[in-house]
């Protein structure tokens, strides 16, 4: 497994909650913030990863930790990105989401609390673990350093 780079772009947030509402709303699209900081859903087959097979790690749209690797991105069928392993251990984490009427496990970025989406034990051996992951909530840095931000005017 590759192991990240050091964080090369290291983000900072205000501490203030609407400061930093304001700072998300202003640097993330309407999807994105959207995703992140309500818990949304993006449609399945809509988002830029879920067909993504380039090699790289995928990091928090938010704050930039690395959160998962491209070695471990699976074809589930779903429409959104999965994964069968966070990049490590502490990087994900997880609560339980009873909302819709469902029980869930919700994963969030450890670092910022940034809704990702789901984890289900429908996976792939060796975890059985799949993280269904919003493309919203992720940012893929090539191994080749090419990037799928749009270019800043
Ligand atoms: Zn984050």
């Amino acid at each position: 497994m590759a192991d990240p780079e050091p964080d090369a772009r290291p983000v900072t947030l205000p501490d203030d909650p609407a400061e930093r509402d304001a700072v998300l709303r202003e640097r993330l699209s309407p999807l994105q913030y959207e995703v992140t900081q309500h818990a949304g859903t993006e449609r399945a087959f809509t988002g830029v990863y879920w067909d993504c097979h380039d090699e790289g790690v995928y990091r928090c749209i938010v704050c930039e930790t690395p959160l998962f690797s491209s070695d471990t991105k699976y074809e589930s069928g779903s429409g959104w990105p999965s994964f069968w392993q966070a990049i490590d251990d502490g990087a994900v984490e997880t609560r339980t989401d009873t909302s819709h009427g469902m029980v869930r496990t919700e994963a969030l970025c450890a670092t910022c609390g940034a809704h990702l989406g789901h984890v289900f034990d429908d996976g792939p051996q060796p975890t059985g673990v799949r993280y269904c992951m919003n493309s919203a909530s992720l940012r893929l840095v090539r191994d080749d350093g090419s990037d799928t931000e749009p270019t800043e005017s």
